[in-house]
């Protein structure tokens, strides 16, 4: 088994009388590819938003290469660093073009110089296929290509792990192509991922591991061969049967 990078126990969270997570236990190994599943409502997003510490847990522990990283004196800021997010809405910086968007993270954060976070960002365009777009702003682009945009922002800031929250569900169907394929092609250079989706043939295809969410927990897990193929679980069953 390689290293876990993430590891969280017993997490818990609560919006006022809300039980949204329910005591659900969670690991990625390096270099894992993890699709999470399951209805809306079932509290995908907020576990990746507990993960990146988006949100407080209401109790639980999450560690971090082995350090727990809720305890006092621990930096959330230098953990955050290590892990990239892409949302279902872009969140590009609108007044600034591509190659600004890419590179402001590395020089406030990082503390990189602007010609070495140039070259990082140049590298994760091209990488995502927007290299020829440097001086666009976001407004005279696609969907489809905000979001790889959105990609290349966060790779070029050299994250251990990529959460992805739906990131093909806000783009016109024309354009869930194009996402879909620059993110297989990431998951295929042994980078860790934990993808929300609902592309149920990218989770199929592309992830080592399935995670049925269902009212707060995690229902079933497994690899796609078991998930996809053979549910142990009745809500998984019923679940697939209506998306697929
Ligand atoms: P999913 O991503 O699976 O659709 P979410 O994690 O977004 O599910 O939401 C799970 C539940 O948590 C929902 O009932 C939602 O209304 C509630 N919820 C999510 N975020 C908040 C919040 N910031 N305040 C109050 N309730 C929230
Ligand atoms: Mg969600």
């Amino acid at each position: 088994m390689a290293e876990k990078i993430i590891n969280i126990q017993h997490l818990k969270k609560s919006f006022g009388e809300n039980e949204v997570l329910k005591d659900i236990d969670f690991s990625v190994a390096k270099g894992e590819v993890v699709s999470i599943i399951g209805s809306s409502g079932s509290g995908k997003s907020t576990l990746l938003r507990c993960i990146n510490l988006l949100e407080k847990p209401t109790s639980g522990e999450i560690y971090y290469k082995g350090e727990n990283v809720l305890s006092p004196g621990y930096s959330l800021t230098k953990y955050r660093t290590h892990l990239g997010m892409v949302f279902q809405s872009f969140n590009l910086f609108n007044n600034m073009n591509v190659l600004e968007n890419c590179m402001t993270g590395q020089t406030t954060v990082l503390k990189r110089n602007r010609s070495e976070a140039k070259k990082v960002a140049l590298a994760n365009l091209e990488k995502v296929g927007m290299d020829r777009y440097i001086d666009a702003k976001p407004a005279q682009l696609s969907g489809g290509q905000k979001q790889r945009v959105a990609i290349a922002r966060a790779l070029s800031m050299n994250p251990d792990v990529m959460l992805f929250d739906e990131p093909t569900s806000a783009l016109d169907p024309e354009m869930v192509g194009e996402v879909l394929k620059t993110m297989k092609a990431l998951a295929h250079t042994g980078l860790t991922m934990v993808v929300v989706t609902h592309e149920m043939d990218f989770a199929r295809e592309v992830s080592d591991r399935v995670i049925f969410m269902d009212k707060g927990v995690i229902a079933e897990q497994g690899s796609p061969e078991d998930i996809f193929g053979n549910p142990k679980e009745e809500r998984t069953k019923k679940f697939l049967h209506r998306v697929l």
